[in-house]
C-alpha cells in the first residue's frame, strides 16, 4: 500500500530531480494499487470496459485531495462561526427561492416520506448550496487516491469499489461523476455506499441522478433520513428557555416532563406533549439552550457533527418561517480539536469517558462532561472550555 508520506512528498519541496524521482515513483505505486483492484470490481459485476473507462486518464494521485483531509470546518470552528457561515441570509433567500420554485414536488416528497420540506431543503443548502457547489472533483480519482494512501482504513477503497458499481450499472458517467475532495457525490453529498442503499428515481426517468436532478436530490435526501429513522411527529428540536435555578443534573426525559419543570421554547410556542428530549447547550449556560429529539441524531447520521445537525435544523426552521435565536452566542472559544483530544484523554484516565480520541466533540463526550461536572459539583452544561480543561488536568493522579 502506498503511505500517505509517500503521495505528499510528491508535492512537497525536495530538490528538483529528487522531487521528479519521487513523484515518478508515487505515481507508480499509485497505479500498481489501480491494477490490484481489478480482481475485486470483477466480482462486484463490474466489466473490464467499465474499469477502464472509469480510470482513463487517471494516473496519480490528487495531492490537493490528501491536502484536504487535514481539515473539516464544522469539526474546528466554533458552532456559533459555523452557524453563520451555514445559515447566512443569502442562503436563506436563495432556500425560499428553490422552495417556490419546487413546492409540488417538495409536497410529493414530504408525502412519500414523512420527511418535512423545510429540513430536506435546509440539507440539501449546507451539502451544495441548493445544488448550486456540488463539487467539482472527480470522485473516481478522489477516492483512488484517498484510498491507496491508505486514509481511514478500508473505508475508502470499498467506497471506490461502490462508485464502480454505479458507473457499471449507468446512472452515471465517469465524467459526470464528480462531487468533493472526500468523495462526497452531488448535490446530496452521498459518499457511493450511501447512494447504492438509499439514492432514489425520484422523477422517474430511470436513473438516480444526485448530480443534476433537484427532484431525485430531494427525494433521496428525504429517503436517506427516512432509512435512518426520521419520526414524523417530532421536530429535531427547538431552542428553548430554562427557568431560574433549573436542575442541569437532569437534562433528558419526556417533552412534558421538560415543560412540567418549567422550560418553554424561546418563540413562544409550545412544546409538543409527546417525544423524548435531551437538553443540549453548545456555547454553555447563557447561550441558545436547545432541547433536542432523536431526530437530531437522525440528522448527525448524515453527518455526525453537532455544528452541522444545529445549522440544518435551524435553517429548516427559519426556511419554514421561524426566528432566529433568541440567546447571545458566548464570545470566548470554546475548545479546538486538539485540546478536546487533551479533554478526551483526561476524562478517559478519570474513568468518564471511554469514547476515541478523536478531538471531536458529539454526545458521548457531552455524557462524559456532564458525568465529571456532576461529580465534581460543576454546572452540569456538558461543555468543554478551557476552564474545564485545566480542572480535569489538574486533578490529583489516581494512584493505581
Ligand atoms: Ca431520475
Amino acid at each position: 500500500m502506498l503511505s500517505r508520506r509517500t503521495v505528499l512528498a510528491a508535492g512537497l519541496c525536495l530538490p528538483g530531480a529528487a522531487r521528479a524521482k519521487e513523484k515518478a515513483r508515487a505515481d507508480s505505486a499509485f497505479r500498481g494499487f489501480i491494477e490490484a483492484l481489478r480482481p475485486d470490481a470483477a466480482a462486484r459485476g463490474v466489466t473490464p470496459q467499465t474499469f477502464d473507462a472509469a480510470f482513463r486518464g487517471i494516473d496519480a494521485p490528487d495531492a490537493a485531495v490528501l491536502a484536504r483531509t487535514r481539515r473539516q470546518s464544522e469539526f474546528v470552528r466554533p458552532v456559533w462561526d459555523y452557524l453563520v457561515g451555514a445559515v447566512s441570509g443569502g442562503r436563506l433567500a436563495r432556500g425560499l427561492a428553490r422552495a417556490a420554485a419546487l413546492a409540488p414536488t417538495l409536497r410529493a416528497i414530504e408525502g412519500r416520506y414523512g420527511v418535512p420540506g423545510p429540513v430536506i431543503l435546509a440539507i440539501w443548502g449546507v451539502e451544495s448550496d441548493f445544488g448550486a457547489s456540488a463539487g467539482d472533483v472527480s470522485t473516481i480519482r478522489a477516492l483512488a487516491t484517498l484510498a491507496a494512501a491508505g486514509h481511514r482504513g478500508a473505508l475508502f477503497r470499498d467506497e471506490l469499489l461502490a462508485a464502480l458499481t454505479i458507473l457499471q450499472r449507468g446512472d452515471v458517467t465517469p465524467k459526470q461523476m464528480r462531487g468533493s475532495w472526500a468523495g462526497a457525490m452531488g448535490q446530496v453529498q452521498f459518499l457511493p455506499s450511501t447512494y447504492l442503499a438509499h439514492a432514489v428515481d425520484f422523477d422517474d426517468d430511470g436513473h438516480r441522478d444526485i448530480w443534476t436532478s433537484p427532484a431525485d436530490s430531494l427525494g433521496s435526501i428525504a429517503a436517506y433520513l427516512k432509512d435512518l429513522g426520521w419520526d414524523p411527529a417530532l421536530s429535531w428540536g427547538y431552542e428553548v428557555r430554562l427557568p431560574e435555578g433549573f436542575d442541569l443534573t437532569r437534562y433528558g426525559g419526556d417533552l412534558s416532563a421538560f415543560t412540567e419543570r418549567g422550560v418553554r421554547r424561546a418563540d413562544g410556542g409550545p412544546l409538543p406533549p409527546r417525544g423524548r428530549a435531551s437538553l443540549f447547550l453548545p456555547g454553555g449556560v447563557g447561550a441558545p439552550a436547545f432541547l433536542i429529539t432523536d431526530n437530531f441524531e437522525v440528522i448527525r447520521g448524515y453527518n455526525t457533527s453537532d455544528s452541522y445537525a444545529l445549522a440544518v435544523g435551524h435553517l429548516a426552521d427559519r426556511l419554514g418561517g421561524g426566528s432566529t435565536l433568541a440567546a447571545p452566542w458566548p464570545t470566548a472559544p470554546g475548545l479546538d480539536p486538539s485540546s478536546l483530544r487533551k479533554l478526551q484523554v483526561g476524562l478517559a484516565s478519570a474513568g468518564f469517558y471511554d469514547g476515541p480520541t478523536d478531538g471531536r466533540a458529539g454526545p458521548k463526550l457531552r455524557e462524559a462532561v456532564r458525568r465529571y461536572q456532576i461529580s465534581t459539583g460543576l454546572p452540569a452544561d456538558g461543555y468543554a472550555t478551557p476552564g474545564l480543561l485545566a480542572h480535569v488536568e489538574s486533578r490529583p493522579t489516581p494512584r493505581p
